[in-house]
């Protein structure tokens, strides 16, 4: 039997052999192959770990052995494996215990023989299978993460001495997915807010990102929390990527398999670039990788730090992040959607009822420049929220409930809409499906607001997100004037001028 342990290297990595060499000599433990501090810590914790469980440590010369040799290896995942492997070779505990040539082992130990649980274990389970082990050993808390993989047969162990008579659990066939027979609109008890509300309908249909600006206190937190059950569940290949980055970063619940429901994030406008994009210490995964498959809120946008917005626009483009350390690059997926939040004016005061803003034009010019033209142009839809009436009460409920117009299933339905009329990738031609009113009123409004080219394309993908909403199968007058109306916040130099007169019509 051989025996393999998991050596992380950002989202991937490499399967790791474990061999040991008893041989006469001066008593002593040496362990090669690139190990990282972690590991050659781990000679004390196995020692005290075998001897605690009532075993003996080899009174030989110990040399253990982890290939390949120039993979760096670090973390305390690799002791429970280097133990088994110990207690194998010295022959106390039989290879029969486990029926299987090939077997990953991960587990951190402590002095008294205890199994802990360690990160990362779903992306260790999914290459390993990938290459070929059927069979993992793990901590009792990382069993339902291990079991989230098919075709793997999970062994878990509460303490080193449980090595010794190994079975797989058994893991219940998973439950099928329910289908509620009358669904709920995520937004059944929000009042009012009605163009809030389609905006973020329309934002999940087409995975648009989304600006709502309105001041303090207007929903627009609400209305980003709850975009998320809008969304469908992740299908298989995301679920996986974003359970693996919830596991490198240790945030994995115990019982969690694989998370299907679309994450939600909102890190603080403190926060700096290591903790919104990733890298630091170990390059963990940031915010945007987290999100992954979901929603990345980030509330009162003009105050978060210049270079954390930058860095978006690369995995705004291209769904993934590439971090460096090193010398050495990183790559963790980051297909997110991205809502963000601001004031109107610095103040806040500006577009509230009460109060009064004293912000100058200059002031509020500077304010929304905070953005960046860059990150803007790839927001496709802005929105104002200017008044919030609140949540109903059981009494308004009923008048409240529009749970046909905003529900995960109508976004689910536009989809398939949207992909069966232009195709997966949405590559037909949009202008083909508009009719000639439909293109002189789009070329009217790109010349009367003088768009950008990539502004104009805005609207059109919009527009066509719109007509699959609205059930149509061509892109209608209406349809561009209202991603017209969706874009043009913030679209000219005068945006100060803009916002009121958007606010105005409201
Ligand atoms: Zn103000």
């Amino acid at each position: 039997m051989k025996l393999f342990a998991y050596a992380h290297e950002g989202f991937s990595g490499s399967i790791v052999t474990i061999e040991v060499d008893l041989r006469a000599g001066i008593p002593g433990t040496d362990i090669v192959g690139l190990p990282g501090a972690a590991i050659r810590e781990a000679r004390e914790r196995v020692r005290a770990s075998i001897r605690n469980s009532g075993y003996q440590y080899p009174r030989d010369r110990v040399l253990v052995n982890l290939g390949p040799a120039d993979v760096p290896k670090a973390g305390s995942a690799f002791d429970l494996g280097i133990a088994f492997a110990i207690l194998l070779c010295s022959a106390q505990i039989p290879h029969a215990c486990i029926d299987a040539e090939r077997v990953l082992v991960l587990g951190e130990l402590g002095l008294d023989g205890r199994v802990r649980p360690v990160r990362g274990v779903i992306a260790a389970v999914l290459d390993a299978h990938a290459s070929g082990i059927t069979h993992v050993v793990v901590a009792a808390e990382n069993a339902s993460e291990a079991s989230a993989v098919s075709g793997v047969q999970v062994h878990a162990v509460q303490r080193l001495v449980d090595l010794e008579h190994l079975r797989p659990i058994q893991t219940p066939p998973s439950e099928p997915r329910s289908s509620k027979g009358t669904e709920k609109s995520p937004f059944h008890d929000v009042i009012g807010q009605s163009r809030a509300k389609r905006a973020a309908l329309i934002a999940a249909v087409g995975g648009h990102h989304l600006l709502l600006a309105g001041p303090p206190g207007s929903g627009k937190t609400m209305i980003a929390r709850r975009l998320p059950a809008l969304l469908p569940d992740l299908d298989d290949p995301i679920a996986s990527e974003a359970t693996r980055v919830h596991s490198l970063s240790g945030l994995l619940e115990p019982d969690q398999g694989l998370i299907r429901r679309p994450p939600f994030r909102s890190p603080h406008h403190s926060a700096g670039p290591a903790g919104v994009i990733g890298g630091g210490r170990g390059t963990t995964p940031g915010d945007i990788s987290l999100a992954h498959g979901g929603v990345l809120f980030l509330d009162e946008a003009p105050e978060f730090r210049p270079g954390v917005l930058q860095a978006l626009r690369e995995p705004l483009e291209d769904g993934v992040i590439r971090l460096s350390r090193a010398g050495r690059q990183y790559t963790y997926p980051a297909r997110i959607q991205l809502v963000i939040a601001a004031n109107l004016c610095p103040c806040g005061l500006f577009g509230k009822g009460s109060g009064h803003c004293t912000c100058s034009i200059q002031e509020i010019q500077r304010y929304w420049k905070r953005i960046g033209g860059a990150l803007m142009d790839r927001i496709d839809i802005r929105v104002p929220v200017t008044s919030f009436q609140g949540l109903a009460d059981e009494s308004e409920l009923s008048a409240s409930d529009d749970s046909e117009a905003y529900t995960s299933q109508r976004v689910r339905e536009s989809r398939k809409r949207l992909s069966v009329l232009y195709g997966r990738a949405g590559s037909r031609n949009i202008r083909s499906f508009m009719s000639a009113e439909s293109l002189s009123i789009f070329r009217e409004a790109v010349t009367h607001m003088r768009l950008s080219h990539r502004a104009g394309e805005s609207i059109l993908r919009v527009a066509r997100t719109i007509s699959a909403v609205d059930d149509s199968p061509r892109i209608d007058e209406a349809h561009v004037l209202e991603a017209v109306q969706h874009r043009r916040m913030g679209e000219s130099e005068s945006v100060w001028q803009d916002w009121i007169s958007c606010i105005e019509t409201v």
